[in-house]
């Protein structure tokens, strides 16, 4: 029986139950964490034998290049090779920057900030207005970035296939929008793939601005933790198809490959991008950490074998993400208070909650030692109108921990809905 389906008799009951549950629960002290997509120890464990690399020095020569010295500010060929084979996209297009891929996205935003973009008629800076368009639930480090640049966000709905094209279509015929983010492969939260006719629509758009630009965030390509890799389209080829070379900044990195915070990271996008973005990098740098990108191309070789590390990272992540939809599955479905994504890759299992109830089930989870991304995070200005989207990353505790803190939040679900419902 769901809990709308009850009487008001019998959810008394059931919240009187679910409360001695909770007051249970709360008395172990767990102190459980669910709100970030890091990797867990097993996973660093696994690519932890990265730091035995480069003991020869030959090692420490790359295509004739000392990696050791200053120089090749758009990084090691070897690893730009590396990058493109992954995104599938020509070498020449890829700049293999630092520690990661955020960085490379906020300069990108800063450049057409202060300088403006190939395409600018003015730095951004000097715009009356500047408009982004953020698909929704989304990722939070993304909208902060574009908010803290005082950009205006503007909301699009995600779809089972990306965001809503017909309202990005929409929004691009007013100049002030420069931009949007996408996260096209397991996008965050959602774990969504944008379907070909998404990154088509995408790829041709006419927006008003002549300096639009597509940030195009692949950072789970290669992320599957289920099933076979899944092959996925080129979009810098395809903008250039379309007539839109220029519209579209894609970035990677291996934060969730080999090491978050000590991996390799890149931007790829138009050869006259790259002509441009070079010359105002390189009075900032003289070259990235080099050595580091040498590491991750004799750690990874090259796709397949990088494809074959993933497939280990899998085999830990698989496991986590069953349990928690499993848990979901068991615990919530009969009641109809929720609904979840069920992601074959990516890091995070995305939950809608009764509307009106995330915050009050995020709250119960603290009081009861579990902490997760806090509600209405995923929307920009982390305000979630309907007050109902829930992400959960199940990666970083160990599955004992994980399914304590699942059944922690499925209480509180259950709670949450029961309150709002009437009790
Ligand atoms: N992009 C997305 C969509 C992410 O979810 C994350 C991390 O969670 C990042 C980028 C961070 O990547 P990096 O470590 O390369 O900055």
């Amino acid at each position: 029986m769901t809990y709308a389906q009850m009487s008001a008799e019998e959810r008394k009951a059931e919240y009187a139950r679910l409360q001695k549950e909770f007051d249970d629960l709360k008395a172990k002290g767990l102190n459980l964490n669910m709100a970030r997509g890091k990797p867990g120890k097993a996973q660093l464990d696994l690519v932890s034998d990265i730091f035995s690399l480069m003991q020869d020095p030959k090692d420490y020569v790359s295509d004739g290049i000392d990696v050791r010295n200053y120089g090749e500010m758009s990084g090691l060929p070897a690893a730009k090779r590396l990058f493109a084979e992954i995104l599938g996209c020509k070498p020449e297009r890829v700049l293999v920057g630092g520690n990661a891929s955020l960085q490379l996205m906020y300069d990108t935003i800063s450049k057409a900030y202060t300088h403006g973009l190939l395409r600018s008629e003015r730095p951004w800076c000097r715009e009356e207005k500047v408009k982004w368009l953020c698909p929704a639930p989304g990722y939070d480090r993304h909208f902060k970035i574009t908010e803290s640049f005082g950009f205006e966000l503007i909301t699009i709905p995600m779809t089972d296939y990306g965001p809503d094209m017909d309202a990005v279509e929409e929004a691009v015929k007013d100049p002030a929008v420069k931009g949007i983010w996408c996260v096209p492969k397991y996008s965050n939260p959602d774990g969504i793939i944008y379907s070909d006719e998404t990154i088509r629509r995408m790829a041709a758009l006419k927006p008003a601005a002549p300096d639009f630009i597509i940030m195009w965030d692949n950072a789970y390509c290669i992320h599957e933790f289920e099933g076979d890799y899944v092959e996925f389209p080129d979009i810098l080829a395809l903008c250039e198809e379309a007539g839109n070379a220029d519209m579209v900044f894609e970035f990677a990195s291996t934060s969730k490959v080999t090491l978050p915070g000590a991996g390799i990271s890149c931007f790829a996008c138009s050869e006259a991008n790259m002509a441009y973005m070079e010359k105002l990098l390189t009075i900032q740098t003289i070259s990235f950490d080099k050595v580091n990108q040498q590491r991750h191309v004799l750690y990874l070789k090259d796709k397949a074998h990088t494809l074959e590390l993933m497939k280990k990272h899998a085999a830990i992540m698989g496991p986590k993400f069953r349990a928690v939809v499993d848990a979901l599955d068991k615990e919530i479905a009969p009641l109809d208070i929720a609904s979840w994504s069920r992601p074959k890759g990516g890091y995070f299992v995305s939950l809608n909650a009764m509307p009106g109830t995330a915050k009050r089930t995020l709250a119960l989870c603290k009081e009861a030692g579990v902490t997760m991304t806090g509600a209405g995070a995923t929307f920009p200005y982390g305000k979630d109108p309907q007050d109902s989207n829930i992400r959960i990353a199940p990666s970083l505790p160990p599955v004992e921990e994980l399914e304590q803190a699942i059944a922690i939040l499925c209480v509180c679900l259950k709670l949450s809905a029961l309150e709002k419902l009437g009790i």
